[in-house]
C-alpha cells in the first residue's frame, strides 16, 4: 500500500464513508446500462483505494494482490472511478 503523506490510507479512513455490497439494489444488474468499461492498468495504479471509495455502485473491489478492479455485473460506466484516479491508472473504454 502507498501513502501519499499526510493523507490516510482508504484502509485508515473510520469516518464519513460507506461502501455497501455490489449493487445499491442486487436485483439490478446496472452493467446492462452500460455504454463505457473502465480498464484498470497496474502499472500506473498505487493501489490507493480512491476508486475504491468513490464507486457510487460499491462494485470496486480489491484483489489479493492488492488491485482493484470492477464486478461488471454493476458497474454502469459511469466514469467515476477513471475521473477520481489522479495517477491516472483507468480508462474508459467503450463497451464492444
Ligand atoms: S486505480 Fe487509481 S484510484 Fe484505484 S487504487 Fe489504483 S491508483 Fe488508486
Ligand atoms: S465506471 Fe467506475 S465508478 Fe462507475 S460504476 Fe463502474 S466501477 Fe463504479
Amino acid at each position: 500500500m502507498t501513502k501519499r503523506k499526510g493523507l490516510a490510507t482508504w484502509q485508515e479512513i473510520t469516518t464519513g464513508c460507506v461502501v455497501f455490497d455490489p449493487g445499491s439494489a442486487s436485483e439490478y444488474h446496472t452493467g446492462s446500462w452500460r455504454a463505457q468499461r473502465p480498464v484498470w492498468d497496474n502499472q500506473k495504479c498505487i493501489k490507493c483505494g480512491i476508486c475504491y471509495i468513490f464507486c457510487p455502485e460499491g462494485c470496486v473491489q480489491q484483489s489479493e494482490d492488492g488491485f482493484f478492479q470492477a464486478n461488471m455485473d454493476y458497474c454502469k460506466g459511469c466514469g467515476i472511478c477513471a475521473h477520481e484516479c489522479w495517477p491516472r491508472a483507468i480508462a474508459m473504454v467503450e463497451e464492444g
